[in-house]
């Protein structure tokens, strides 16, 4: 068996923190690559700074480490993304065509872009959303993710690339903070709650969102980068659920633990976003055809998040 080389641009990302230790128990932490634009605090294996935006920079890589795979997670998110809206299309899709190309000619084996709930927009219904469903999103990052998903296609049928996809909800992780995206509240919020002060949320209480746990996002990511070629019917990207909830809902969670945690509502310019988006998602292609399940509900995660960031934050309450 060929040994596999892999490459994972934007590392240092909330998905990239977390993704890293796993492919390096997968593959073996010499073959595993961590690229981003700047070098972390501490460097957690084989590192590179690549701007991935230069062709001549990751081709440079893929040749000097024999990549036969990538995971192509730089982009700028849906909130950051709305602050300049051709920086950041020009960000996602140089990025996304530059690594297409290198694996087009440099005979990479497989391909992970993960595509967003932000693809959905106005049109598409709005509760248990179907796989194929009309995509007009409201976002910069909403329309590079749609032609992302479209030039993952166009490679797979015109190339033969290898390419899958997830459509991930919003990811809930204690491993790093979120960059950007329209979701972070539910990452922030923990963070407060474990630091005893109150929470102001940007959204309104009664968001309804899609959602999930990181575990569950990597287990989605690795199981469909396993599943045999032949399982995999959808090479836009697949629907992926977790679980759907309030703000409101996940005050009431996490007081379960804090009874006097609060939450106050001060919605921003990324309510607008948040109800464009899916309440709930219909993930059943992905269970079909990869047997696909998440694990995670909203109080199996919250029970997660507070034990894992409890080591990060002093207990509130030292014991007697
Ligand atoms: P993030 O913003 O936390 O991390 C992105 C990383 O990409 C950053 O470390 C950044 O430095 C790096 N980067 C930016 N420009 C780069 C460049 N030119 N070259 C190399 N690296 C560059 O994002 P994330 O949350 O880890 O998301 C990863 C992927 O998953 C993205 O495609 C995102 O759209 C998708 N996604 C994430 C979520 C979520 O909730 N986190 C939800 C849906 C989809």
């Amino acid at each position: 068996m060929q040994r596999e080389t892999v490459l994972i641009i934007g590392a240092n990302g909330q998905i990239g923190t977390a993704l890293l230790p796993q492919l390096q128990a997968q593959f073996g932490s010499t073959n595993v690559i961590a690229a981003d634009l700047r070098k972390p605090l501490t460097e957690p294996g084989i590192f590179e700074v690549l701007d991935a935006t230069k062709p001549e920079a990751l081709t440079d890589v893929v040749r000097k480490y024999r990549v036969t795979q990538i995971y192509h997670l730089a982009a700028i998110l849906s909130a950051k993304g709305e602050s300049d809206p051709l920086w950041a299309w020009n960000l996602n899709m140089q990025t996304l065509l530059n690594v297409l190309e290198v694996s087009r000619l440099h005979n990479i084996k497989k391909v992970f872009v993960p595509s967003s709930i932000a693809a959905f927009g106005e049109h598409a219904p709005k509760y248990e959303t179907p796989q194929t469903s009309l995509l007009d999103p409201a976002t910069v990052y909403g329309i590079s993710k749609v032609a992302a998903e479209n030039w993952s296609l166009y490679y797979h049928k015109r190339y033969g690339l290898d390419i899958r996809s997830l459509r991930y909800p919003g990811v809930i992780s204690y491993q790093s903070m979120p960059g950007g995206g329209t979701t972070d509240y539910a990452v922030a919020i923990f963070h407060a709650a474990l630091q005893g002060k109150p929470f102001d949320c940007f959204l309104s209480e009664d968001t309804l969102l899609p959602m999930i746990y990181m575990d569950d996002a990597l287990r989605a990511t690795l199981e469909l980068m396993e599943a045999p070629e032949s399982q995999i019917s959808v090479r836009t990207s697949y629907n992926l659920a977790g679980m759907s909830f309030t703000p409101a809902e996940l005050t009431a969670a996490i007081q379960a633990y804090f009874p006097a945690f609060e939450t106050q509502y001060k919605p921003d310019f990324r309510q607008a976003i948040a109800d464009s988006w899916p309440k709930s998602i219909d993930d059943s292609v992905a269970r079909q055809d990869w047997g696909w399940k998440p694990a995670f509900d909203l109080p199996k995660m919250t029970t997660e998040m507070i034990t894992n960031l409890t080591v990060v934050y002093p207990p509130l309450v030292s014991a007697p």
